[in-house]
C-alpha cells in the first residue's frame, strides 16, 4: 500500500543527517502530523486533515521562537508534539540531540524539562486543589523533595513569579486571571525546565494584565535561562517577546525569520498581510487585505497553498509556477527564508503612487524590477533560488 507520506519530501527541505553535532536545544526537522477520519456515511471517502506538513525549526539555549498564523494552521499541533501529547507521523523532535518525538527513554527522561503554560490558567488548574498543591504535585511525582524542603520550593516559586508564599494556602477561584496565569507558570517552573512551550499565554487576559504577565516572562528567561516556543495570534506579543518568529499557513511555515527582520521586511505575501491586519500604521502604499476563508485542511491547494488568497498571485498576473509548484523555503536575507517563488517581489510591495499611476501588475513589475536590475524591466522574475535553508 502506498504510504500516506510518499513524495511529500520533495519539498526542496534539505535537513541535516540526525547524527549532526548540533548546541541547539530543540531541533524540529521535517514533521508531520495527519489526522484520519472516518466518513460519517458508508459511501463517502475517508477523510485526512494535514494538520501539520514538514515543518522544520530550530530553537537555542535562551532564544524565543514565535510561531503565529491563523486558527488551524497547524501551530499548536507542533506545540502538542513538541510536548509530547501527540507523536509525529514522520520526521524528528531532538531535544539537546536526543530524539524525544517517539515515545522512549530519551522521551521520559526529558519529559521533565520541557514544560508548558496554556491559554486559559483557570482551566488549566484544578479548583479543588490548593495552589500549593498544585504545585507540589510534578515535585512529587518528579523529585525527592518532601516536608520543609517541598515547602521552601514552593514558596520559592511563589515568590518569582510575584505572588507570596502565604497564595499556597488558597484555592484558585480566589485569586485573579493575572494571578491564576502566574501561578501556571510558577507550576511550569517547578522542575527547573529548559523550554517552556507558551501556548497563547497572555490572550485570555485583560489587556492592562498582560503587560504584567510578559515581563514576568521576560524577567524569567534572564534569570533562569529559559527558552520559549511562544504560540500566538497577537502580533504584538510576538514582536516583543520573541527572537525569531516561524509563520504558518495551511500546516506548513511560510516564513522563517529573526522578528526584527521579519517586521521589517516581510519576504511573503502572507506575513505582509499578517503585519498590515495588526498595524494602523500609516504607509506610502496601500494596506493588505486578504479575502476569503483559509482553505480547509483536508484539501489544500496545488502548488502555493496560499495561492487561492495570495494579493502577489492576482498583481503578478497569475503566474502558473503558483499553482504547479510547491516554494520551497529558500533564504532570502541571512536567516530569512520564505516560501514563495516570488519573495523579492513581496519584500518590494508597489507604493501607493504606483498603485495610483499603474495597473496593479504593472507596477508589481516595476518593484521587480528594481529588484532584479537593469535591462530587465517589465520582466517578472522569480527570485533566485540562492540556497535551501538549513534547520
Ligand atoms: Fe503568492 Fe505565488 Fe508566492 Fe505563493 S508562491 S505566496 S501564490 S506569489
Amino acid at each position: 500500500m502506498k504510504s500516506r507520506f510518499a513524495g511529500l519530501r520533495e519539498n526542496g527541505w534539505s535537513a541535516p543527517p540526525p547524527d549532526q553535532p548540533s548546541d541547539d536545544l530543540l531541533a524540529v526537522r521535517d514533521i508531520f502530523k495527519y489526522f484520519s477520519f472516518g466518513p460519517s456515511v458508508p459511501w463517502a471517502k475517508k477523510r485526512t486533515i494535514r494538520a501539520v506538513d514538514g515543518v522544520s525549526f530550530r530553537i537555542a539555549q535562551q532564544e524565543t521562537l514565535g510561531l503565529v498564523g491563523e486558527s488551524g494552521c497547524g501551530k499548536t499541533t507542533t506545540a502538542r508534539m513538541i510536548l509530547g501529547l501527540l507523536a509525529p507521523d514522520a520526521g524528528e523532535i531532538r531535544f539537546l540531540g536526543s530524539e524525544i518525538g517517539r515515545r522512549g527513554p530519551a522521551k521520559r527522561r526529558d519529559r521533565g524539562r520541557i514544560q508548558a503554560v496554556f491559554q486559559d490558567p483557570w482551566s488549566s488548574l484544578d479548583p479543588r486543589m490548593r495552589v500549593g498543591d498544585a504545585i507540589a504535585e510534578p515535585l512529587v511525582v518528579n523529585t525527592r523533595l518532601r516536608g520543609q524542603q517541598l515547602r521552601d520550593r514552593i514558596a520559592g516559586l511563589l515568590d518569582a513569579v510575584g505572588l507570596g508564599p502565604g497564595a499556597a494556602r488558597n484555592y484558585p477561584h480566589e485569586f485573579s486571571g493575572g494571578q491564576r496565569q502566574r501561578i501556571a507558570i510558577a507550576r511550569a517552573l517547578s522542575l527547573n525546565p529548559d523550554l517552556i512551550v507558551l501556548d497563547e499565554p497572555v490572550s485570555a487576559l485583560d489587556v492592562s494584565i498582560r503587560a504584567q504577565i510578559m515581563n514576568l516572562l521576560k524577567d524569567l528567561q534572564q534569570e533562569m535561562r529559559l527558552s520559549y516556543l511562544l504560540i500566538a495570534h497577537d502580533l504584538a506579543t510576538v514582536r516583543y517577546l520573541t527572537d525569531s518568529v516561524g509563520v504558518m499557513y495551511l500546516g506548513k511555515l511560510a516564513e522563517l525569520a529573526p522578528t526584527t527582520d521579519l517586521f521589517a521586511r516581510p519576504a511573503h505575501p502572507y506575513t505582509l498581510a499578517l503585519i498590515d491586519a495588526a498595524s494602523a500604521e500609516v504607509r506610502d502604499r496601500p494596506p493588505i487585505v486578504l479575502s476569503g476563508d483559509i482553505p480547509s485542511p483536508a484539501d489544500p491547494p496545488s502548488g502555493c497553498r496560499f495561492h487561492t488568497r495570495c494579493w502577489l498571485y492576482e498583481q503578478l498576473g497569475r503566474p502558473k509556477i503558483c499553482r504547479t509548484e510547491q516554494p520551497p523555503m529558500t533564504e532570502v536575507l541571512p536567516n530569512h527564508a520564505s516560501a514563495c517563488h516570488f519573495a523579492s517581489d513581496a519584500m518590494h510591495p508597489p507604493t501607493r503612487a504606483a498603485v495610483a499611476g499603474t495597473s496593479p501588475s504593472a507596477a508589481t513589475r516595476a518593484a521587480a524590477a528594481s529588484v532584479v536590475g537593469p535591462g530587465t524591466a517589465g520582466a517578472v522574475m522569480p527570485v533566485a533560488p540562492s540556497r535551501p535553508l538549513r534547520i
